[in-house]
């Protein structure tokens, strides 16, 4: 059977790049579609995150120009990872695989093709990898590098230099529904559905138009969510550290405690001062990684929606 794909599209205040990259990834399903690969069902899939400019009303006039358009607008921002679950959410019944891309140009859609073979080739994810970074800053290619690395090393099974241009079947996000988790960092929890799954190359490039809605703080706010959300080898981190602290500071004390009935006591300011500050300085960090899973497991608890859809473009194959 020819598999019907949907490639799932977030946008975020894309006036300015939307109306050059969108008849892309039209081009593409076309392209696909000649080749046999995939049906005349598929589509592509805009999940307006809530734009404060003109996005949606493209969104809207891009789907009322061609019916393999569409697109879904929800009801405020809530930032990239929910926009992206809630495009594959909407897809997840409709078609047969979903490809995730940013709106932007960045990502090449010409891997697009290889994805779609591994999948016939009967891969279920198919991951996105940046061959290279050129076009990205010394500063974000160091940091994002590391970054993978770090995440790795916290027992986090990502795959290097993957954000979330990917393939999923519908059978593989038929699973993932049921990961409930509102902290949501896709890239990380893809690994963990299983099924088989390979990776195509690309080059990242450079923004068509518009500019970037990921500054730093967003970055960083994503980057510990990564960690905190998939991990809780920090809090184990802590209590080796904590046990090996404890176990220095039980000698120090016998050594005190034998010091002092000697009477050999000196006025012991400096190292008192030096152990009160490393101790506090130690005990107010790890209370506030410790606080930022309880703050997670707050919010988890709440299980509020990951997503709320507040507009649809028509459905033209709902009409007679
Ligand atoms: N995006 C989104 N919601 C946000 C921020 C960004 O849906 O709150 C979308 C944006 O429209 C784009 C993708 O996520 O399609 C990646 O964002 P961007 O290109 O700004 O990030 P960068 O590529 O610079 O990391
Ligand atoms: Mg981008």
């Amino acid at each position: 059977m020819i598999p019907a794909l949907y490639i799932v599209i977030p946008c975020y205040n894309e006036e300015e790049v939307l109306p050059l990259t969108a008849p892309r990834f039209l081009q593409k399903i076309d392209d696909l579609s000649r080749a046999g690969k995939i049906s005349g069902e598929s589509r592509v899939l805009f999940v307006d995150d809530g734009s404060k400019d003109s996005t949606w009303e493209i969104i809207s006039s891009l789907a009322a120009s061609d019916r393999r358009y569409m697109g879904i607008r929800q009801s405020r921002n809530r930032g990239h990872q929910n926009a992206v679950l809630a495009g594959l959410m909407e897809a997840r019944d409709k078609c047969d695989i979903t490809i995730s891309i940013d709106c932007d140009g960045q990502d090449d859609i010409s891997a697009m093709d290889e994805m779609v073979d591994a999948y016939l080739d009967g891969c279920e994810i198919v991951y996105g990898v940046r061959s290279k970074r050129d076009t990205d800053t010394f500063f974000k290619r160091f940091t994002a590098e590391g970054y993978y690395k770090l995440l790795r090393g916290m027992g986090v099974d990502v795959v290097f230099n993957h954000a979330d241009y990917r393939l999923v079947s519908a059978r593989v996000l038929k699973e993932f529904a049921s990961f409930k988790e509102v902290n949501l960092f896709l890239r990380g929890m893809f690994p963990l559905v299983g099924f088989k799954s390979t990776s195509v190359y690309y080059e990242r490039r450079e923004r068509i138009a518009g500019k970037s809605h990921y500054p730093l703080k967003k970055m960083l706010a994503l980057a510990f969510d990564g960690i905190t959300s998939m991990s809780v080898k920090p809090i184990r981190m802590i209590t080796v550290f904590g046990l090996i602290v404890s176990a220095f500071s039980f000698i120090a004390i016998l050594w005190i405690i034998i010091a002092a009935l000697g009477g050999g006591t000196v006025d012991g300011w400096a190292s008192t001062a030096c152990m009160m500050c490393f101790i506090g300085g130690v005990q107010m960090l790890f209370l506030g990684v410790i606080g930022e899973y309880v703050g997670k497991i707050y919010l988890e608890t709440k299980a509020r929606p990951r997503y709320i859809i507040s507009e649809r473009t028509e459905d033209k194959q709902a009409k007679p």
